[in-house]
This record gives structure tokens, sequence and C-alpha cells, in this order.
């Protein structure tokens, strides 16, 4: 028999993600996928205008014979291309006044590897990487070599009217001692919280007061793609924050290109992490990319095209839900501040959400249950509310959604009945 080491068997055993991906992926190829509803993934949805963009970008590309020898036939430094280095320091320093240069971004190859190096770089069982809030971004959770990695904090939660409701940080109980870093999504995935200036900065403050970097994951956020629909400041810069950018939510998922800005160490070390990995990244996005960076393009893209396009989107799907659900039972809807979720809270929901989301897979309607998102909270952890959510990506047709949550709100009738 194979012997597997410790590391090497936590990485590969069916994890959590793993598996639901690989269910995901087998209900929408396998026979019936056509009839698939499917509100489950994080893809960025299929905005015309947009694919239009890429297109022209690819032919401008095509017809410079040497630009297109060079992006696939010559291998980049582990950091990255120098100049879309250059154009994204540019870009931050001009947008948002920030005092970085190319020393301070690495690029790598994907977020989710962006965040498999620095919390490796940053934190295990001993100097754990501290959540100030569950639920948070799926990805993170099986990361790291060894197990113990995360110390999560329950949120403190706002109800608001009879339908909605807010995470916030439970400052009282947040324990940083200790930690490697601090790490928060915003936009978080699933909730579409944003956190507020405020609670940032008091964060940042409390990282700083405990010698740790604070990482803000900005996969959806601000400058690009820019998918906030609530008045918030990007994050401060300086050299004590760790900030994660991506490619793939402004629709170039498939170039798997992330972004690092961070202190000239911390960019360096990632670098060389990237080497140890992979050598060097794709350099297809950065190409694609760094020009429309130059030329302000990414920027108008995302502010005129992209996010419009999301918030119309998230509030068509609320008040699709609204219209589903009616007053059959009670529900809560986190308030959508950002990303491509509606995250639902159904509190007297007398079964687990992953029974649900089988008994609605058995319905042609896909979702992700909820409780993948609550990891790295104390053992034995039995806040009900872990199991009592639902992530709905509204990135799909307005048919689609609505499908969906017909279907949802007949079993759910038929549940709490
Ligand atoms: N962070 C968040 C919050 C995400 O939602 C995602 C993707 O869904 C990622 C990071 C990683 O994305 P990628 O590796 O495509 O950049």
């Amino acid at each position: 028999p194979l012997r597997i080491s410790k590391a090497g068997n936590r990485l590969s055993t069916a994890t959590g993600i793993f598996e639901l991906m690989d269910d995901l992926g087998h209900a929408m190829t396998g026979p019936g996928a056509g009839r698939m509803r499917m509100l489950g993934g994080g893809a960025p949805a299929a905005i015309p205008a947009v694919q239009e963009v890429w297109r022209r970008r690819l032919a401008e590309m095509l017809a410079d014979p040497g630009q297109v020898d060079k992006v696939l036939g010559v291998y980049d430094a582990p950091s990255g291309s120098p100049a879309f280095r250059s154009s994204v320091a540019a870009c931050f320093r001009r947008e948002l006044g920030w005092d970085i240069t190319e020393a301070n971004v690495a690029v790598t190859a994907g977020g989710q590897a962006a965040f498999f190096q620095l919390f490796t770089l940053l934190g295990d069982a001993t100097q754990p990487i501290v959540l100030p809030i569950a639920p948070e971004y799926i990805g993170y959770a099986d990361q790291g070599a060894a197990p113990g990695l995360f110390r999560t904090h329950h949120p403190k939660i706002e109800e608001i009217g009879d339908h909605d409701f807010k995470y916030h940080v439970d400052f009282d109980n947040l324990d940083l001692s200790g930690a490697g870093a601090v790490c928060i999504s915003r936009p978080t995935n699933p909730s579409g919280n944003v956190l507020s200036d405020t609670e940032l900065a008091r964060l940042t403050d409390l990282a700083r007061a405990e010698g740790c970097p604070m990482v803000v994951d900005n996969a959806y956020g601000q400058p690009f793609p820019g998918a906030i629909f609530t008045p918030a400041s990007p994050p401060p810069w300086d050299d004590q924050m760790i900030l994660v950018y991506s490619l793939s939510k402004l629709g170039l998922p498939g170039t798997r290109t992330g972004v690092v800005i961070a202190s000239e160490e911390v960019a360096r070390r990632v670098a060389a992490m990237t080497a140890v990995i992979g050598l060097a990244n794709n350099n297809t996005g950065q190409a694609i990319v760094g020009p429309m960076l130059d030329s302000g393009e990414a920027l108008t893209l995302s502010r005129d095209v992209i996010r419009p396009f999301y918030e119309q989107r998230a509030q068509l799907a609320r008040q699709i839900l609204a219209d589903a659900f009616g007053d059959a039972f009670p529900y809560r809807v986190h308030l959508t501040e950002g990303a491509f979720f509606l995250w639902l809270w159904l509190p007297e929901l007398p079964i687990g959400s992953r029974e649900l989301y089988e008994r609605l897979k058995a319905r042609d309607v896909l979702v992700v249950p909820g409780d993948y998102f609550f990891f790295g909270l104390p053992e034995g952890d039995d806040w009900p509310h872990r199991r009592q959510c639902l992530r709905l990506t509204f990135s799909q047709s307005e048919q689609t959604v609505r499908e969906a949550l017909e279907i949802m709100a007949e079993e759910l009738r038929a549940l709490h009945d």
C-alpha cells in the first residue's frame, strides 16, 4: 500500500470542498444536466460587453506576433511579468494614492493559490490565521499542510426588519493572541457582507498591536472587479496590509491570475514560493489586462459595466425570492452589500442545510449548503446557525433564478408545515 505522508493525506483526502465540487460537477455534466438550475458555483456571469472586451484584447495581441510569441513561449519571473507588476503598482498609486512600487506586487496562479502561499507563510497550529467572522470563504477551509490553521469567531447578528440581517465583528470576544495573521474577505463570500471602514480600521489596529499582518481578500472588491454595492472605501495601504486581488471575477477565471500587494518582504517570499510550486505563473491574463490598467479601461469596465450588472442581478434575485417565499415560513437574507450571492438564513429549518441541498438537487436545483463556510470554530461548536444557511448565486439568468427559487419555496413550505 502507498505510504502517504500526513500533509499529503490531509491535502488529498476527500475534503468537504472537494466532495461538494465533485458532486456539483457531476450534477452539471451527468445525465439530466441540461435541466439543472445552477445556483451553486461562484463563476462570474457571462456579460456580453465584457466578453467582447476580452475578444478584442486577444485580437490586438494576435495582431502583434512578437507579443504572442513572448506570452506563449517565455517563462515569466516567478514574481510575475515586470510590465504587469509596474502597471498594477501605477494603477493603485494613481487610483488610491497608495505608496507602492512593483516590488510590493507578486503575481500568483489565482487568488486561491495566493492564499495557500500566504497561509503557509504566516500560519500554523501555533500561530493561527484569525478569521473574525464565520461564515468565511469555503476555499480557505482545507488549506494548510497541517490541521488547526484557523481560529474563527462567531459574528454578532443584527436582525433588520422582517427578512434581512447583517453580520458584524464581535470585538468583545475577538481573540488575536499569538495570531500569524488576521484575514477577511471583503465583500465576503458567502454572505455578501462588506466590513465597514470603521470595522476594518479597528481590526487593522488590533492586528498591528498584535504585530501581525491584516490580510484582505478583494476577490470581488475595489477597484476591480468592484462588485460592492454599498459605500465602502478600499482598504488603506501600509506595510502591515496584505491585499489579494484576482482577475477571475473580472471575467477571466480561466487565466488563473492572482495579485498580492504587500510589504516587499512578503511579496518576495510569495514569489519564491511560486518558483517552488510552479516555477512561474500563467502570463496570459497579465498580458490581457496590463494595458487595460495603464489606460484605465479595467476600472471603467468595472465601474460602468460589471458593478451595475451584479447590483441589478442582486436586487432582482432578492425581489424574486421575496415574491416566491411570501410569509409562509421564517427566513432572512443577509444584506447583499457585494459579491455574487444571496445568503439565506432559515432560522426554523427542521432539517440541516446539507439535507436540504440533497432534496433540492433531486428537484434539479443546485445550491451550496451553508455549513461548509463555518470552519475553524472551536471544537464541538454546536451553533445551530451553521446548519440553517444556504448560498445562492445570482449570476445566472432571471429565468433560472426564478424557477429555482419557486421550487425552493415549495420545498420549504412543505418542510415547515
Ligand atoms: N477569494 C474569494 C472570496 C473567492 O470567492 C474566490 C473564488 O471564488 C477566490 C478567493 C479565489 O478565486 P481565484 O483563485 O479564481 O482567484
